[in-house]
């Protein structure tokens, strides 16, 4: 029986770049030694962790003012890092709130610099919305506008990409990055934590545009300052070696696959394929808006929810896993980011068919 993970992240890797990682692990380039056990400083280290910028940068066309930062933390490390990098830029951000993770980002840049709300997602006729550009403004003098293209846990992407002129624009992108083609040039920042469409939980890539490197408060901790983490290649302190490693097979996985349009298609497909099994039945049900529907976390809640456990364990023992709904929402949540065949979306829909038909 094939097996396959639905998690939302950690999530499932890709399986070719497992198999290679493993057969690597005690005898990684000849060395006789796993690649965790090298010196970040050492030549055959240095030339993955290029190898592994240079085949991100092939991959979103990343232009070549701005750097690509391998750093610690994850992705809730750059709700702090982006106000105090941003500071000397003005006295307050502003931020689009379409979720919990938005939201989260709001309450810990509040610590370092005023973050106003300028607008939030809202429901209408039982579907969900996000507040589009034309019922809100930027104000010129933010510092850094600030949104989250995908909510991880309220399965809500945003397929616009706000316009806010000389303002900078910051993406955290933790949920979505490398699942479709996005113009780098829009945004000031992009940020996203590993573990869904990257590799392992703990690293963060952060692409930050040259000129947005020199406004960084001065009590900034050395290991999330933006310039000085530039100017040592992510090197100031020791990166998270085989993390970096791993997201370096990832991308050139990305890369075998023909790159991000591919994915894109793919991803387009997979979610079509699930949102087209929900809408056609009658036990199951989405409430996004379907042009805000996400293409990496599907929820969904069956209409009967007292059949809940037996939707989750029965799901379980056909091999699909980790489909509970996020605490704070309920249901379930199918995250399908590019690891995800599409033979584990249609066995997920063939699953749920027949679970109405026999149980719903
Ligand atoms: N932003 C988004 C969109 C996320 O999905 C997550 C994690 N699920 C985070 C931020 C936080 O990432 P981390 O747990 O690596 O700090």
């Amino acid at each position: 029986m094939s097996i396959y993970n639905f998690s939302p992240g950690p999530a499932a890797l890709p399986q070719a770049v497992l198999k290679k990682a493993q057969a690597e692990l005690l005898d990684w380039n000849g060395q006789g030694t796993s690649v965790m056990e090298v010196s970040h400083r050492g030549k055959p280290f240095i030339a993955v962790a290029d190898k592994a910028e240079a085949d991100l940068r092939q991959l979103l066309s990343v232009p070549d003012n701005y750097k690509v930062l391998f750093l610690q933390g994850g992705g809730r490390a750059q709700f702090f890092a982006v106000p105090l990098n941003l500071a000397k830029r003005g006295d307050f951000a502003q931020h689009l709130v379409s979720g919990q993770w938005s939201k989260g980002a709001v309450a810990e840049a509040s610590k370092y610099m005023r973050s106003d709300v300028v607008a939030s997602n809202y429901e209408k006729d039982g579907n969900i919305f996000v507040s589009d550009p034309s019922m809100w403004s930027v104000d010129p003098n933010a510092a850094y506008f600030h949104y989250c293209p995908n909510e991880t846990v309220d399965g809500i992407e945003i397929s616009w990409v706000p316009k806010t002129g000389d303002v900078p624009l910051v993406a955290d992108m933790s949920s979505n990055i490398l699942s479709k083609q996005i113009n780098i040039a829009d945004y000031g920042i992009v940020y996203a934590g590993a573990q869904k469409n990257i590799g392992p939980s703990g690293l963060a890539v952060v692409i930050v545009r040259d000129d947005l490197l020199s406004y960084s408060r001065a009590d900034t901790p050395a290991i999330y300052d933006y310039a000085l983490q530039a100017k040592k290649d992510s090197m100031y302190n020791t990166p998270p070696t085989f993390s970096w490693y791993l997201a370096g097979l990832v991308f050139e996985w990305l890369l075998e696959q023909g790159g991000i349009q591919n994915i894109e298609a793919m991803n387009a497909k997979k979610s079509l394929t699930l949102y087209d099994c929900i809408d056609s039945s009658s036990l199951y049900t989405n409430h996004v808006a379907p042009q805000y529907r996400s293409r990496m976390n599907v929820g969904f809640h069956l209409a009967d929810t007292s059949l809940n456990d037996a939707f989750l364990s029965a799901a379980d023992k056909a091999g699909l896993k980790a489909l509970k709904g996020h605490r704070d929402v309920g249901g379930m949540r199918a995250s399908i980011y590019n690891a995800m065949p599409l033979d584990g979306v249609v066995a997920l829909t063939e699953f749920m068919r027949e679970f109405e038909r026999t149980k719903g």
